[in-house]
């Protein structure tokens, strides 16, 4: 999947990189060669289209989200809402969402101020980190971290910095002396996520407090990606905007991508206080200005609905399950998620029977050997990090797939690393 950029055109002598270049860098795209590749989720998602292997890969739900929201989305459209929506977003969004974060959390979020619809989370988070840091600045990180929050730091141009998330005897836990150690007195800003991927690991209150000392003491903004809100396994998702002294200094950003099994429509959002959200608002008015008209009015009717998310919370902890005992099953050593639909799986025992180096070879043999896909947790360490060392044997299998799927799936990982020789 490389694609090797013709240098002469794109990189003259001593005019240093481009801000693509520091993008493709950041995420681990970019070879010394100047050959850059997509994204992780990209290349594995073509590998499973070209071999025919079952993806658990790329997260997305292989079931569309409830009826009525697609119904209403298509009214929408014959109704005629077919043009620019407000930069904002829609009216009925905008209030739905402040009446969402008020119910399930109590958070009191001005609709006309304080809240901007965005082209799905990512266009939230990549505003966001451009508006408020630059050269200079220090943003932290968890890690291994989602590979959007990475990119969008090189492109700001700040210097990313992480804090280990380590896999223990209660899942993957942060580090907190590692935190406060990376903190130093250029921090701007702390790039949260939680329910977090890869790991599945729903922060504690005791590691979001420790996080919010950390923000206040360095005068930090806190960004936080919740797509995974709703989707937890008994433990309780706490927005670290809701702790003391948090709100004032926090952008809280979501969608309806995972919650309503509608990741294609890419409507997401971001909340905070006033001040934070004009500067991201002067950011996103020249990435997209507006999108998804006919999706935003839908999106708003689902939001008052929780029995949709709650009911694939459900269904998902069964097949967090079913995932996690096949995998055991296959040989893999495995850290049950309390949130989100990722698992991550210690492939330590398949790669020394197969005589395999890392989770990365692995990834790329997997299809060949087993008929599956599964995305290597280095794509969401940096290139040579302590993390990426002690995470080096682990893959990430998604299980937002139907249990049939996940039962074919681990039937094909069982007999395929069992059968396959070095
Ligand atoms: N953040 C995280 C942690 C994610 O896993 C994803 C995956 N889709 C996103 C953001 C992107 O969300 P969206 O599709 O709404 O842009
Ligand atoms: N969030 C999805 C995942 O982690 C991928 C989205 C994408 O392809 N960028 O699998």
């Amino acid at each position: 999947m490389d694609i090797v950029v013709p240098m002469s055109t794109l990189h003259s002598p001593g005019r240093g990189r481009d801000r693509w270049q520091d993008t493709a860098s950041a995420a681990g795209l970019l070879a010394d060669d100047g050959s850059v590749a997509v994204t992780i989720f990209a290349e594995m998602s073509a590998l499973a289209v070209r071999t025919g292997a079952i993806n658990l890969g790329q997260g997305f739900p292989d079931v569309d989200g409830p009826e009525y929201v697609k119904q209403a989305a298509i009214a929408a459209i014959q109704e005629g809402r077919n043009q620019y929506a407000p930069g904002d977003g829609v009216p009925e969004l905008r209030g739905a969402i402040a009446e969402h974060q008020k119910r399930h959390y109590g958070l009191d979020v001005d609709p006309a101020t304080e809240v901007l619809v965005t082209t799905g989370a990512t266009e939230a988070l990549t505003a966001s980190i451009l508006a408020l840091t630059r050269p200079g600045d220090e943003v932290l990180t968890l890690e291994p971290f989602y590979d959007s929050h990475a990119a969008a730091i090189g492109m700001s141009g700040a210097t990313h910095v992480t804090a280990p998330l380590l896999p223990g005897p209660d899942g993957f836990r942060l580090d907190v002396d590692a935190l406060r150690a990376a903190a130093s007195p250029r921090l701007r800003m702390i790039v949260l996520n939680s329910p977090h991927n890869p790991t599945g690991t729903v922060l504690t209150r005791d590691e979001l407090t420790a996080i919010a000392t950390v923000a206040r003491e360095r005068d930090a903004i806190v960004v936080t990606d919740e797509v995974y809100e709703h989707l937890t396994f008994g433990a309780e998702h706490i927005p670290v905007a809701t702790l003391p002294g948090m709100a004032e200094r926090t952008l809280t950003i979501s969608s309806s991508g995972k919650t309503f099994s509608l990741t294609g429509w890419k409507v997401g959002w971001v909340h905070g206080p006033s001040d934070l959200v004009t500067a991201v608002r002067t950011v996103k008015q020249f990435l997209t200005y507006t999108s998804g008209s006919p999706f935003q009015p839908a999106i708003a009717q689902a939001l008052a609905d929780d029995d949709t998310p709650r009911a694939l919370a459900a269904s998902l902890a069964d097949r967090r399950d079913l995932l996690c005992s096949g995998l055991e099953a296959a040989g893999f050593t495995v850290t049950r998620p309390a949130g989100t639909y990722f698992v991550m799986a210690d492939a330590s025992g398949p790669l020394a029977r197969l005589g395999l180096r890392d989770g990365v070879e692995l990834c790329r043999r997997l299809p060949e050997l087993a008929g599956v896909v599964a995305i290597p947790a280095a794509a969401f360490c940096r290139g040579g990090s302590p993390t990426a060392k002690a995470l080096a044997s682990h893959v990430r299998f998604t299980f937002v797939k139907s249990p049939d799927v996940i039962t074919r799936a681990v039937e094909r990982l069982a007999r395929g690393l069992r059968t396959a020789t070095p």
